[in-house]
């Protein structure tokens, strides 16, 4: 992976008192402080202010501090199967390699290419994830990574099966569904009942392919195949005539604890309903853009009033896990979009997503002291912006 901006720094401030001073203070898209400093206090932030401090400081220069990037949507899991997979062949045969791949590379190697994986997000300020594992694997690992957030454990197919669910300071551990061509409606609702008792998010793939929203329209098609090829017998499953958005609320699925993901394939009407339910919304538009060749339409998603995170899907669909990477994918093929809005996007409605917005998201006070500082020389605060979401120095 090659970057051509500057590597951001990133602080997990512990100790009993520490002063941060930058030439810019980024609070969050709207609170913005030329020249200040951040005081903090017993690992959280205690004050942020405007001017120099009196006492001793870690001056970081003209840059920016900024809260920790969020990586609402993840499968570290699968990052061992980086360029093994064609995107060309169709969603279909993307889906079936890689479910052999992941078989054939066994557990160590998908191991150690996820503790990579880790690293490189810590780098480059990525402190927050919302983990997808099918197999288990990451799990261990994320509990001793430093990297904080929720780790879903997903499931599909038929059987109503039970996670770890289970409400932590630093790494939750919640439950997904996988999708809902891909498991059934007692599955699903068993584990949003079950993440729904610790208030904690549940995370599923919502109408991410053409495949998807057939299926869930027509009950029949090369998805049916597949499934019954499979063993799973989706005959008593509710479908017909209804997108995937509208079959998950009419299971009742979408609340403000449920995180959506993709959501590539919606109707006007669809986007009615994830605005009135409030569910979260994730976008992965590299992923997108590699796997479907299209693009989720953010700026209608904004006029509704939808606060979309970022996620990254996977290293078999996309070149990097960097939120940096995916604001800059977003910034040029969104010009329409405040830069501003793409920021929130990477932390504030990220940690929203992942029921983190009391700990993190933005600086404030009472939150924790984890914070980047982004390296720049910006004149204006328009400038802070324009640099961060397109990558420049
Ligand atoms: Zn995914």
């Amino acid at each position: 992976m090659s970057h051509p901006y500057p590597k951001p720094v990133l602080f997990r401030t512990r100790n009993k008192r520490e002063i941060h001073r930058a030439g810019w203070i980024i609070p969050d898209s709207v609170n913005v402080i030329q020249n200040g400093y951040l005081e903090i206090e017993n690992g959280r932030i205690k004050g942020i202010h405007s001017g120099v401090p009196r006492e001793a400081c870690t001056d970081h220069g003209p840059g920016v501090l900024m809260p920790p990037l969020v990586n609402a949507h993840v499968h570290l899991e699968l990052s061992a199967l980086e360029n093994r997979i064609p995107l060309d062949k169709g969603f279909q045969s993307w889906v079936k390699t890689l479910l052999e791949e992941r078989a054939a590379l066994g557990r160590d190697v998908l191991v150690r290419a996820a503790k990579k994986s880790i690293l490189d997000l810590l780098t480059w300020g990525n402190l927050y994830v919302g983990e997808i594992s099918t197999l288990g694997t990451t799990k261990a690992l994320l509990e001793n990574s430093g990297l904080k957030g929720v780790f879903f454990q997903e499931f599909l197919g038929t059987a109503v099966e039970k996670g770890c669910v289970q409400k932590k300071d630093g790494l939750s551990f919640s439950v997904a569904g996988h999708a809902p061509h891909t498991s059934s409606p007692d599955l699903l609702r068993a584990l949003k009942r079950q993440s729904r008792s610790m208030g904690l998010p549940f995370s599923i793939h919502v109408a991410e392919s053409e495949a998807e929203s057939d299926f869930i329209f027509q009950k029949k098609g090369p998805w049916a195949d597949f499934l019954t090829l499979r063993g799973i017998d989706y005959r008593s499953w509710d479908l017909g005539s209804k997108t995937p958005v509208a079959y998950l609320d009419g299971m009742g699925l979408l609340d403000p604890l449920t995180l959506a993901v993709h959501l590539l394939q919606v109707t006007p009407t669809d986007m009615d309903i994830l605005a009135r339910s409030q569910v979260k919304v994730c976008i992965c538009p590299r992923s997108n853009h590699n796997l479907h060749g299209r693009l989720p339409d953010i700026e209608r998603m904004i006029q509704k009033g939808i606060r979309p995170a970022l996620g990254t899907d996977s290293l078999a669909s996309c070149d990097s896990l960097n939120i940096w990477d995916e604001m800059g994918f977003i910034a040029h093929h969104y010009p329409g979009l405040d830069p501003r809005t793409i920021f929130s996007m990477a932390t504030h409605n990220g940690a929203k997503a992942l029921g983190l917005e009391h700990v993190t998201g933005t600086i404030a006070q009472g939150k924790r002291a984890d914070f980047i500082y982004r390296p720049m020389d910006p004149k204006t605060e328009n400038e802070v912006f324009e640099r961060m979401v397109f990558n420049e120095h």
